[in-house]
């Protein structure tokens, strides 16, 4: 690994390792000492970042309570506080939602790919705001944006980092009528994306999608979020942060 400081490759492993288990090294160049979570977000955190991502996948993905979680991690010997499962979720979601983003862009599967749109309204952290939200057929998120008003400034918004964050243009979209999508769509996605609309929508939005979409007390919820708590790869993933 390289030097997390001046990026040298001559690095040398030391033999003892931190007090978490971490392997330590030395570089040779700018003579700094580091470790393998040095560079990381979870970096001096107080436990080891596999159980850190395991606590924060739990909180998302069955959306326990912070008192749920202290019980279950304490007849694993492990304490938890509250303050320190609020620090990692707030280290640890934007990460996790930059990984989900790259993980959808480009993920176009054949010809014929049809979103279907909607927007709830909702209170987070005690405001009220419209969550814009797009699936996929399959009931894949496509992406989410909160926003604090229902307008045309929102819908190309929404349509705009919808279609960064997919890398490509839907064939069609389905939109539960609010009149600002037709020409939200023209003016951001083109004249060739088929525009129809839906009075049964709301049926064909998965419940896991509005469930993980709910907000909880405790944080925002942003698209990111919510594929956050649909996807065990992602603890995985950042279990070496
Ligand atoms: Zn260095």
């Amino acid at each position: 690994m390289n030097c997390v400081f001046c990026g040298s490759a001559a690095v040398t492993e030391r033999p003892e390792v931190t007090a978490r288990g971490y392997r330590r090294f030395r570089c040779r160049d700018c003579g700094r000492q580091f470790n393998e979570r040095s560079a990381g977000a979870l970096n001096r955190t107080c436990l080891p970042s596999d159980i850190i991502a395991f606590v924060v996948f739990c909180r998302l993905r069955y959306r326990l309570t912070l008192r749920d979680l202290s019980e279950i991690m304490a007849l694993r010997g492990i304490e938890v506080s509250y303050e320190a499962v609020c620090d990692w979720e707030t280290k640890l979601l934007p990460i996790m939602g930059d990984v989900l983003r790259k993980r959808r862009h480009g993920t176009r599967r054949g010809p014929g790919v049809s979103w279907f749109v909607d927007e709830t309204y909702l209170k987070v952290r005690g405001r009220w705001a419209y969550l814009y939200r797009a699936i996929d057929r399959d009931g894949n998120l496509v992406d989410a944006i909160l926003s604090e008003h229902r307008d045309m400034k929102a819908a190309k918004a929404f349509f705009q980092t919808a279609r960064a964050t997919m890398g490509y243009r839907p064939d069609r979209i389905t939109t539960d009528g609010h009149g600002s999508y037709p020409r939200a769509i023209r003016s951001m996605l083109g004249t060739t994306v088929r525009h129809r609309t839906s009075a049964h929508l709301g049926a064909r939005t998965p419940l896991p999608l509005c469930r993980r979409a709910r907000p909880r007390s405790g944080g925002p919820v942003t698209g990111c979020a919510a594929s956050a708590r649909r996807d065990k790869q992602n603890m995985i993933r950042i279990n070496n942060v």
